[in-house]
């Protein structure tokens, strides 16, 4: 770990930030840096680059990386009505960097349409599908602001439904590989845009970090050489280096505290020897994602909050969103060596608005790419036809080297039944309730994922792909992308925080990570995560500053 400040818990600190994740990272740099005393409390432990391993059995398997489900188990059901199983339903980085550390990468903006859908298109019945409280031009500037601080490659204007941009990307693009000639050339004859990646992983080096080895383990795994832009990499040591934030690793925060006046006065856990502890602060800023946040604040509940803190509206932990994905494979005749570079380097937005005479609501993108490692190649990744065992098995794993496929990411809606809660018998090795995820998808999120696959079928013929197969479009059952269940919005009725982060029942309480999002855009929806909380971070520091907070 990177030398720092440490204080005592009995020591009231300005903020305490929950989580080290893509948001609590963002947020420790930039109230640090403007001169306020910051403790992150993270649940994870602190990994150096150097021991990220390209081992896939640690990395799946052992859960180097990720929330271990021995540890804080979880249950699932589809509905309400149904009784919840134990089973693994979300997934994210449990280290100090969070999800930022094992993500893909991929980082695309939201459109315009994204903040404003709700009065574009208007209600879709048995929804909350509501605008937000904020516009794009309100959230551009810290779009850029993302771009320039942790380092982003991409193109400026190489996609005609881009939105528009202040500033260009900072760093070129990645090299094309063979997914993304093909796809582009296919995408091109078919009269679509495909266009370069804009990616989270430093194609030169910047800012003292260097740039891609091409390694071929992005997509879940961790970066050695730091190029990828997790909070880690970026920006943990900036703040670190402020000499005001500590980042205390292996301390699972159980509880925020609020006083008689309603007021958040720190947060207790459990530290590294799982002793309880409790961390003062002037205000208490929750950035642990969008299943912890809600689990957390569930967790909370007292007397002034019998529902949970924050949860007079009873919006805490609904309207989980997910994003729709699927992939369709294409095995060719000769090498494409997938297995190298960045995951993908080419994608399309000509479905990010979908036509509403097709009848259902939905948007989405595609991009070309190959993430499978060997072992995940082998057990599911296969067309339905493939042998699974013996001589003619092993010779369709020789297939490694000339499959790609194309992955569609989607919308999903906002329903109040999609949630977050915690399960009334299970609980977590600490003897905590586990959390309970209750999903299912919205016939249109499934239509939407339909229309996405049957295009990039299109493509991959129209690439004359010898072989092309469908994984079956069904239910998701698994979650990476947690988003909405501490909305934000006007209206502390329907809402748990303002435009601002600051959770409209505790005056001295942020909530800021993928719960805060009110609809799930269409896929990646880290980089408004992060510009989320720079802009947070900016009126958070502003407010203290008149001593609103
Ligand atoms: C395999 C994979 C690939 C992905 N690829 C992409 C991609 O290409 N593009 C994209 O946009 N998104 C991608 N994502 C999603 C991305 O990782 C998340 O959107 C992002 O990390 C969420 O940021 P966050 O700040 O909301 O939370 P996180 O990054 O999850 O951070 C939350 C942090 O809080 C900590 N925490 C939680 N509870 C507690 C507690 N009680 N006490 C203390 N600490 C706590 C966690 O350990 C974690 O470090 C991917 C996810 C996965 C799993």
């Amino acid at each position: 770990m990177n030398p720092q400040i440490t204080y005592k818990p009995s020591e009231e600190v300005d903020f305490v930030i929950v989580g080290s994740g893509a948001a609590g990272g963002v947020l420790a740099k930039e109230l640090s840096t403007a001169g306020f005393k910051v403790v992150v409390l993270e649940q994870g432990r602190w990994i150096d680059p150097s021991d990220f391993s390209h081992d896939e059995i640690t990395i799946t398997n052992e859960f180097q990386l990720t929330n271990n489900p021995r540890q804080q188990p979880q249950a699932f059901r589809r509905t309400p009505q149904d009784k919840a199983q134990k089973q693994f339903a979300v997934i994210y980085g449990r280290l100090v960097g969070g999800g930022s550390v094992h993500f893909t990468g991929n980082f695309w903006r939201f459109h315009e349409i994204d903040f404003v859908e709700r009065s574009r298109r208007g209600t879709i019945a048995g929804t909350g599908f509501a605008d937000w409280p904020l516009t794009y031009a309100d959230l551009e500037p810290y779009y850029t602001k993302v771009e320039w601080e942790i380092g982003i490659s991409g193109l400026a204007g190489a996609s005609p439904f881009d939105p528009p941009r202040s500033k260009p990307y900072p760093l070129p693009p990645m090299p094309v590989k063979s997914s993304g000639v093909l796809f582009e050339r296919a995408a091109w004859k078919l009269g679509l845009h495909p266009f370069p990646a804009p990616l989270a992983i430093l194609s030169q080096p910047y800012r003292g970090r260097a740039g891609c080895i091409h390694c071929g383990r992005c997509e879940a795994f961790g970066c050695e050489v730091g190029a990828k832009t997790s909070s880690l990499a970026s920006v943990i040591p900036v703040a670190q280096q402020t000499g005001r934030c500590e980042i205390r690793t292996e301390s699972y925060v159980h509880r925020v505290e609020i006083n008689q006046q309603g007021r958040a006065t720190g947060v207790a856990y459990f530290d590294a020897h799982r002793q309880p502890q409790f961390q003062k602060a002037r205000a208490v800023i929750v950035s642990a994602n969008g299943a912890e946040t809600a689990r957390l604040m569930l967790l909370s509940r007292s007397p002034s909050f019998p529902q949970g803190l924050a949860n007079s509206s009873g919006m805490v932990g609904k309207h989980l969103m997910i994003n729709g994905y699927t992939e369709v494979f294409a095995t060719f005749d000769e090498p494409l060596n997938e297995f190298k570079s960045v995951t993908d380097t080419r994608v399309l937005h000509d479905f990010y608005e979908m036509d509403p005479k097709l009848g259902f609501y939905g948007g989405g993108g595609i991009d070309a790419r190959f993430g499978y490692p060997p072992i995940g190649f082998a057990l599911g990744a296969l067309p339905p036809d493939a042998p699974r065992w013996g001589k003619a098995y092993k010779n369709w794993l020789a297939s490694y080297s000339r499959t790609m496929l194309l992955a569609s990411h989607a919308t999903s809606l906002p329903l109040e039944t999609n949630s977050i809660s915690l399960d009334p018998e299970l609980k977590d090795a600490w003897g905590l309730p586990a959390m309970c995820v209750t999903y299912k998808d919205h016939p249109d999120d499934l239509n939407t994922v339909r229309y996405l696959r049957d295009r990039s079928i299109e493509i991959l013929q129209a690439a004359k792909a010898p072989k092309v197969w469908a994984a079956p479009v069904q239910e998701q059952s698994i979650a990476v992308h947690l988003l909405g269940t501490c909305r934000m919005g006007n209206d502390p009725k329907t809402s748990v925080i303002n435009s601002d982060h600051r959770a409209h029942d505790v005056p001295n309480l942020f909530l800021c990570d993928g719960s805060s999002f009110v609809t799930s855009g269409r896929g990646q929806p880290t980089m408004t995560i992060q510009a989320l909380a720079f802009r947070a971070a900016d009126r958070i520091a502003a407010a203290a500053r008149r001593g609103e907070v």
